[in-house]
C-alpha cells in the first residue's frame, strides 16, 4: 500500500527509474529489460525529457523486437506526462489527496487486512475509563487474550478449551456471553435493570443491543455503562478464576459490576447519580 504519492512538476528531484512517480510501480519493476539498458540507472524525471519529449539514453543500440515493443509502452506510459516549473511534491495517497491522519492510515490497514469486514459500530463511553473502552472494542473484534486467540497466535498453552465447562472452547465471546456464569451474571444485571433476559452469542451482539437500547438518551447512556461494567468485570472474574484459582458466585459479580459503574458514574459522570440504596434498588432512579 502506498501512503503517499509522488506528484510530478519539473522532474528535478525525482528519479526516474527508482521513484514511484508514474502508477502504482516503479518503472524499474515495469520495464526491467529496459532498465538493464538504461546507461545512467540513477537519472532524474527530468534527465529523461528534452522539451517534454521522452530522450533516452540507452547503453547498446535496441535491436530485441520485445524490447522496441517494451519501449513503445513505455514511451506510451510517459506520453502523459507533461513537466512544468516547481518542486515535485510527495502528497498523501491514502484518501484522494487528503491530509494525512494517523486514524485515515489505521482504516486503510484495516481494510488491508480485512477487506470484507465491517468493523463494529463502537459508542465510545466518556463515563467508562478509557482501558475498559479499549478493552470491549477489542472483545467485540474477538481480539482479547482468550485461550483461542492465544493459541491461533502460536502461543504455547496446553489446550484452548474453558477451564471451567467441559468440551467448550474459551473464546472471547464463552468468556463474556456464553459461559453459564456470565449468563447468570447478566441476568441478574439486567433484572436489576428491569429488562427482560435476552439472548446474546456474542459480544457484538451485546453491545450492539446495549448502543441501542431506550430513548431516553440519559438512561440509554447509563444502560450502555451498565453493559461496558458487565464485560469488563467478567473479564476480571474470569483472570482471578483463571491465574488465581478464585471462584464467585454471580451475586458477587453482579455486585462489583454495580458498584463498579457507581463510581464511574458519580466521579466520571456529570451528572447526579443520588445516593448507594437507590442505586441499588434500580440505576435509573435518578
Ligand atoms: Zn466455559
Amino acid at each position: 500500500m502506498d501512503v503517499f504519492q509522488l506528484n510530478i512538476k519539473s522532474g528535478d528531484n525525482s528519479l526516474f527509474w527508482y521513484d514511484k512517480w508514474l502508477g502504482p510501480v516503479t518503472l524499474e519493476e515495469k520495464y526491467p529489460s529496459l532498465f538493464e539498458l538504461e546507461s545512467r540507472k540513477k537519472c532524474l524525471v527530468s534527465d529523461r525529457f528534452i522539451d517534454n519529449q521522452f530522450e533516452a539514453h540507452w547503453k547498446t543500440n535496441v535491436i530485441d523486437y520485445t524490447e522496441i515493443r517494451c519501449i513503445n509502452n513505455l514511451k506510451n506510459d510517459l506520453s502523459r506526462v507533461h513537466l512544468e516549473p516547481g518542486e515535485d511534491q510527495w502528497a498523501c495517497a491514502l484518501d484522494n489527496g487528503s491530509q494525512f491522519t494517523v486514524s485515515l492510515l489505521r482504516k486503510k490497514l484495516e481494510h488491508l487486512q480485512y477487506p470484507n469486514r465491517v468493523l463494529p459500530t463502537f459508542k465510545w463511553s466518556k463515563v467508562t475509563p478509557i482501558k475498559v473502552n479499549c478493552f470491549i472494542w477489542r472483545a467485540m473484534q474477538r481480539k482479547i487474550p482468550s485461550a483461542v486467540a492465544l493459541k491461533c497466535k502460536g502461543v504455547d498453552i496446553e489446550n484452548d478449551n474453558c477451564g471451567a465447562c467441559v468440551n467448550r472452547l474459551e473464546c472471547s465471546d464463552h468468556i463474556l456471553v456464553q459461559y453459564p456464569f456470565a449468563c447468570e451474571v447478566r441476568k441478574i444485571i439486567f433484572n436489576w435493570c428491569g429488562l427482560q433476559q435476552a439472548e446474546f452469542s456474542s459480544v457484538g451482539e451485546l453491545i450492539i443491543f446495549a448502543e441501542n437500547w431506550g430513548s431516553n438518551p440519559r438512561k440509554a447512556i447509563r444502560f450502555l455503562n451498565i453493559c461496558h461494567g458487565l464485560i469488563w468485570n467478567l473479564w476480571k472474574l474470569r483472570n482471578e478464576r483463571v491465574f488465581n484459582g478464585v471462584f464467585h458466585t454471580p451475586i458477587y459479580g453482579a455486585g462489583a459490576i454495580k458498584s463498579m459503574v457507581y463510581f464511574w458514574t458519580k466521579y466520571r459522570g456529570n451528572e447526579g447519580i443520588g445516593d448507594w440504596d437507590n442505586w441499588t434498588a434500580s440505576p435509573f432512579t435518578l
